[in-house]
């Protein structure tokens, strides 16, 4: 029988609350007690006695008065945007991409190193996220130990238990023990998990997934997969591979996938696949450049944006498989909102947009498709960096809280 699961504590709550708190001065960079009071659903003694606790505490800083025509001048609260720094690295099979924030999330410096295509090992990554790191650093001159913590996203799944990256397909990495390689150089608080889970947070805060609770959020790249989102949460699984929707099977005994199964989504949908697709059409076709997948996906864009007849039916073809596999997961999941990201959703989907559509519409239920509202993600910045930053931030809020709590109990504050 399993264990009896852990009672919710007042000091639970406290938590929580303070968490809303935080959030919300996220999302709006300023607001006021009584705000966060209508917001929050809190008590007004409730946000005052904890925004109060935060105030003391350098987390939360007062920023100005507002004068309203009627009634008394209200506190302008926000952040402590400069107490402290994020940093959000999206490890990608071809590129490594940094990112430092503040604790507000405003971006203060980015840094991109291109990879090689050949096969790379796990200490020349581990190295590259070291010395990209002190670049970051010292573009922005920021002092490392304002560095609150990393977010780091590397391809495939990934162990929070045992801090393990199980399976990097195109490096043939398997069970690599990267969080205590990079724990052993870095000695900062390190936040693992792959870009489907850091794109759906970062969907989730700041994209088209804000203020719902059941989403997929789609990367459509050169891998394939979904991060969700169910009851407002975002859903792990019970060994974090939850949204390995690229690995649906659509084609029995089609196409070999990289995972080593036949017919997955991925193997026709991923930008591999839509090579593949292209030289199924035309093996000499000029829009194919070898060895470089963004300059041949951006080729067929262009091409079938100008309606060249080739490029239109590789992307008519993906449009087929893509909808088989969206249907499937329309009905599976039952989302509000389903997101199309990353590089290759991006330049494809606008152009196959309404055939996808009708496609998905024909391919999934009546009732689940007309509950889900279907979009190509609007997100200017680099989701996953972001998404990764994010995670640092909610787990160094969550730790302050803890932290800022012990403190007040000392002290005898602590109601
Ligand atoms: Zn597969």
């Amino acid at each position: 029988m399993s264990q009896p699961k852990p009672r919710t504590t007042t000091r639970d709550i406290r938590q929580a609350n303070r968490l809303q708190i935080l959030h919300q001065l996220l999302l709006r960079k300023s607001s006021t007690r009584q705000e966060l009071t209508r917001l929050t659903g809190l008590s007004t003694a409730t946000v005052a006695h904890l925004v109060g606790a935060m105030l003391a505490e350098g987390l939360v800083v007062e920023t100005g008065v507002e004068i309203p025509q009627i009634g008394r001048p209200t506190t302008i609260l926000a952040l402590n945007a400069a107490g402290g720094a994020c940093v959000g690295v999206d490890v990608a099979e071809t590129y490594i991409h940094y990112e430092l924030y503040d604790l507000m999330l405003t971006n203060l410096a980015r840094y991109d190193l291109a990879l090689p295509s050949s096969k790379i090992e796990p200490e020349e990554v581990v190295q590259l996220i070291v010395t990209g790191f002190d670049t970051l650093l010292a573009q922005a001159a920021m002092a490392r130990e304002k560095v609150v913590g990393i977010g780091i996203s590397i391809p495939g799944p990934f162990e929070h238990a045992t801090g393990v990256s199980v399976f990097a397909p195109t490096w043939g990495w398997a069970n690599v023990p990267l969080k205590a390689m990079l724990e052993e150089r870095l000695e900062i608080p390190l936040y693992l998990d792959n870009p489907l889970k850091f794109n759906a947070i970062a969907e989730a805060w700041f994209g088209g997934g804000r203020g719902i609770d059941t989403m997929a959020a789609v990367v459509l790249g050169t891998g394939v997969g979904a991060g969700l989102v169910i009851d407002g949460k975002l859903y792990h699984g019970s060994s974090n591979t939850a949204g390995e929707w690229g690995h649906t099977i659509i084609v029995a005994g089609g196409r070999t996938c990289r995972c080593g199964n036949q017919g997955c989504l991925e193997a026709y949908v991923g930008a591999p696949g839509i090579l593949q697709t292209l030289l199924e059409i035309d093996r000499s076709s000029p829009l194919h450049f070898p060895g470089d997948q963004t300059r041949s996906i951006e080729a067929i864009a262009t091409a079938a944006a100008q309606g060249d007849a080739m490029a239109l039916e590789v992307v008519n073809r993906t449009a087929v498989y893509l909808s088989a596999g969206l249907g499937s997961l329309i009905n599976f999941l039952n989302p509000e909102v389903v997101i199309i990201g990353s590089w290759v959703g991006a330049l494809l989907v606008p152009i196959m947009w309404e055939k996808l559509l009708s496609l998905v519409e024909r391919q999934s239920l009546e009732r689940p498709y007309m509950a889900a509202r279907i979009m190509v993600s609007d997100m200017a910045r680099n989701s996953v960096s972001l998404g990764a930053a994010t995670s640092v931030l909610e787990e160094y809020l969550a730790k302050e809280g803890r932290r800022s709590k012990r403190r007040l109990t000392e002290k005898g504050a602590e109601r």
